[in-house]
């Protein structure tokens, strides 16, 4: 037995404790929990085998009442010895996708980030925002598949993109390849068919929290999002980072979300604050060139998961929902390049090079901090990914 010497103020402390899978070399992936610098299997901790499976889908189908449980079992747990042969180094194990991606949809619950790509994408209209942008969160059903986590290489897309001035498309690698720093969220335990969750039961319905990054071309994107929205210019990767965040963990993080007018509907009313005082951190080839403030989010998760099902569909244990790119009002506040550099006609310097969007080789980290229980930090590991050329 060891006792696991954890400074309170590390952001991976006694206040957050998230969970992730990992394996060993010769050994299948499970469960585990990161404290401090150390992973914990949570199997041989808790002596449960719903921690022996190779992803969280099986705990979180179990619901709250087993979410809390295991929470407080596992801090008590934490606080005191723990078995040897539970206990490895986070630079001794592999970090794996943390849970099977159910379905996966991603919204645009950020007002800055939509008034800056309705100014960029549509520079004739009047009004930045489209008329329905703050009666629903708006958003678009992706592909789950192509969901991989953290360290993932990410090959350069290929695809149809009009040319400046043609009437006609071209074929190829994607010439403006971007991020978008966003927060994603986890159902836990879904609802059936017909059975809409109110946004004031999201809490029972909510897991926990990644990062995520919806990488995105651009020129594909441009070409073919009308009228149905994107599609391949999304679709062939996102990245998540290891570690899921619970819920429960961002208790001192709830912030009310930016007044809302119009009012909304009465199935978007919430109980709140569901705003969430998460800051992210973008880095660029090892410089950080944004700061994106969560907090300032216009639709809060609550609102995106009853809007998700408020026409009936059901939700699964696994699902995701992301929450569009996170942009405070500041030019250093903005979560994609597209923003950051206006739409490429203003240039940033990253590592001393005059910079617009991801060439081959680059790699994009995104962080995340937020206000734990007790003044402490908690934090959300990384969610990286490098460029590799296009395979044709
Ligand atoms: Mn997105």
């Amino acid at each position: 037995m060891t006792r696991l010497s954890v400074p309170e103020d590390d952001l991976f402390g006694l206040t957050n404790l998230p969970y992730g899978v990992y394996s060993v070399p010769g050994r299948s992936p499970r469960v585990g929990t990161r404290f401090g610098d150390f992973v914990v299997d949570l199997c041989l901790l808790l002596d449960d085998p719903t921690f022996a499976a190779p992803s969280l889908n099986p705990f979180m189908a179990q619901g709250r009442g087993r979410w809390d449980d295991v929470r407080s079992r596992l801090r008590s747990a934490l606080s005191g010895d723990v078995p040897d042969e539970a206990v490895h180094a986070v630079s001794d194990v592999t970090l794996h996708l943390p849970f099977e991606v159910a379905d996966y949809v991603d919204f645009y619950a950020s007002e800055h980030h939509a008034s800056n790509l309705g100014r960029l994408f549509r520079p004739d209209s009047p009004e930045p925002l489209m008329p329905n942008w703050k009666h629903l969160p708006v958003g678009y059903h992706g592909r789950s598949a192509s969901v991989v986590v953290s360290g993932t290489d990410i090959v350069r897309p290929s695809g149809q993109r009009l040319p400046a001035g043609a009437t006609a498309p071209v074929f190829g690698p994607s010439t403006r390849l971007d991020i978008e720093a966003e927060v994603g969220f986890i159902v836990g335990r879904g609802n059936p068919m017909g059975s809409p969750i109110p946004a004031s039961s999201a809490d029972d319905h909510l897991f926990g929290v990644v990062l995520f990054n919806d990488w995105s071309a651009r020129d594909i994107q441009a070409w073919e999002y009308v009228p149905l929205g994107p599609n391949l210019g999304k679709s062939f990767a996102s990245t998540v980072s290891p570690w899921v965040v619970p819920l429960a963990a961002l208790d001192a993080a709830r912030v009310p979300v930016p007044p809302q007018a119009p009012s909304v509907l009465p199935y978007l009313e919430m109980s709140p604050p569901w705003g969430l005082d998460i800051s992210l951190e973008v880095e660029w080839n090892g410089e950080v060139v944004s700061r994106p403030p969560y907090a300032a989010m216009y639709w809060s998760p609550a609102q995106m998961l009853a809007h998700l099902t408020v026409n009936g569909a059901p939700t699964r244990t696994g699902d995701l929902f992301a929450s569009g790119t996170v942009s405070g009002p500041s030019r250093h506040e903005r979560g994609a390049f597209i923003e950051l550099t206006w739409g490429g006609s203003e240039p940033v310097t990253v590592a001393g090079r005059s910079r617009t969007f991801l060439e081959d080789g680059d790699e994009v980290v995104l962080r995340a901090t937020a206000p734990g229980v007790g003044g402490t930090r908690i934090g959300f590991g990384e969610a990286r990914g490098r460029i590799l050329p296009a395979v044709h």
